[in-house]
């Protein structure tokens, strides 16, 4: 704290992984011999540049770009692009350092990295979005490549920014890197299903987990929040699996239909129009609108996927979940709940699949599509979803049994952070001091 003032989301982050090591630095104090700890905790590296770019009104603007390049002991630095006005250093450097442990999960060669920009999207054009992305990437170029760092999507970067920041990029190297950037449309090396990889993984995950309890998503109410790329998948695959879907929002509110969410309109509104989610009611008048996205969490239901965005679930979120018999919290977002939330979730034995584990779906995906990129190959949408739920299913084993071992049997937190930690720090004391 000392060292990154003012930093919370960062302190949040690293206090939750760090709390869970415990019983692994009991059972091996080579890792306090070496450090890990305050070495694991500071990025290798971390840029902060201008990025300017034109309005359509001719007018100049500024703004912040971010990359943490912040573990790269098992793989070149990999994990998303967020544009959004909250993005600050701390916002990047929690998504970096979670970064490092999930990608270990995944079983992939992948290191931690995270980017963004306080850029605003909402209510840009297509060509000021186009313009800002290209002046991102003028900087960014000189820090990443395929075998060094390779961004993707996150808040407010889909496949149309990837794209526009994949043309630059190739502009100025002056040469057809594919794997530079992951989540780029099909057409051009982009891996199928990376765009539902997020909200399947997730709801893999959590199938897992409920199977292993003698349970399923069949016949459930489940309540999503957001409806964004996570949400929309997470939504479809809960749908596909037999729950119904009653809630989702966006950061204005939230829509109920207690028949269940029609997804195709959801889709239409958000992925090809670009509107807010209260437009749902002009196409189903039964359903209901609510001004406050928080409220979301007092709906009753079996299962609460948040995927919206962090800390949305706290004390009196969780609190309200519980007492209306919730039976399974699976994070699609990162860090979603707060650390009193998990808290009590865990108390009330709720079953609680944690980000880092839950949602690894993603960049498992953008794994496979470097890999797919290296061979210049593309396999198929039922090839990639088959790797993809091996994966999740694998992540589950890993972090129960991490679990287990560690003395804390069912508790999916510590599992997963003691799972996705021993790989990282083992390659780090492997490779020396660096
Ligand atoms: P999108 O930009 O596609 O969607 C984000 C959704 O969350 C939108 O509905 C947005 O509403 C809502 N939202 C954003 N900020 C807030 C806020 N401050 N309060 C309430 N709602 C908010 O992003 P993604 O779906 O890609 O990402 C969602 C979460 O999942 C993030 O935490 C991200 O880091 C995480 N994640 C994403 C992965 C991916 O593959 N995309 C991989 C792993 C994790 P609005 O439109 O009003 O802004």
């Amino acid at each position: 704290k000392r060292r990154n003032p003012h930093e919370n989301e960062f302190h949040q982050a690293v206090e939750e992984i760090f709390e869970s090591l415990v019983p692994v630095f009991e059972q091996n104090p080579t890792y306090i011999e070496h450090n890990i700890l305050e070495r694991i905790s500071e990025p290798e590296r971390m840029v902060t540049f201008r990025v300017p770019w034109l309005d359509d009104q001719g007018k100049t603007q500024v703004n912040r770009g971010f990359r943490v390049q912040f573990n790269s002991a098992i793989g070149p630095y990999k994990g998303g692009i967020r544009f959004h006005p909250s993005v600050n250093a701390s916002i990047i450097k929690f998504l970096g350092f979670e970064q490092i442990f999930k990608n270990s999960l995944t079983g992939q060669p992948i290191g931690g990295g995270k980017g963004g920009a306080d850029f605003d999207p909402k209510g840009k054009s297509d060509n000021e979005i186009m313009r800002f992305c290209q002046s991102f990437m003028t900087e960014l170029y000189k820090h990443i490549g395929p075998d060094t760092d390779v961004p993707a999507g996150d808040i407010g970067v889909g496949a149309r920014e990837v794209g526009y920041m994949f043309g630059q990029y190739k502009r100025l190297r002056g040469a057809y890197e594919a794997g530079v950037l992951t989540g780029k449309a099909p057409d051009f090396g982009g891996s199928l299903a990376r765009k539902e990889a997020t909200g399947y993984g997730t709801v893999y995950f959590v199938q897992e987990m409920l199977k292993d309890n003698n349970d399923s998503f069949s016949g459930k109410t489940v309540v999503v929040s957001g409806s964004g790329n996570v949400s929309v998948y997470a939504m479809e695959k809960a749908t596909e699996l037999g729950a119904k879907v009653v809630a989702c929002s966006d950061s204005n509110g939230y829509i109920y239909d207690e028949n269940g969410i029609n997804l195709a309109t959801v889709k239409r509104l958000k992925e090809e129009e670009n509107k807010r989610i209260k437009e749902y009611l002009e196409f189903h008048p039964e359903a209901k609108y609510f001004d406050e996205c928080n409220g979301i969490w007092s709906i009753p239901c079996d299962i609460a996927l948040p995927c919206a965005t962090q800390n949305e679930i706290n004390e009196e979120d969780a609190k309200k979940l519980i007492a209306n018999g919730v039976k399974a919290v699976g994070e699609g977002a990162n860090m979603p709940s707060t650390l009193k939330a998990i808290d009590l979730f865990i108390e009330n034995n709720i079953l609680f699949a944690p980000a880092k584990a839950a949602n690894a779906g993603g960049v498992a995906v953008s794994a496979l599509e470097m890999a797919q990129n290296s061979a210049r190959l593309s396999w198929k949408f039922e090839e990639v979803d088959a790797k993809l739920k091996e994966i999740m299913q694998d992540i589950y084993k890993h972090s129960i049994e991490a679990a287990e071992e560690f003395g804390h049997p069912g508790n999916l937190v510590i599992g997963a952070n003691i799972a996705g930690f021993k790989k990282v720090a083992d390659a780090m004391i492997w490779q020396g001091v660096i």
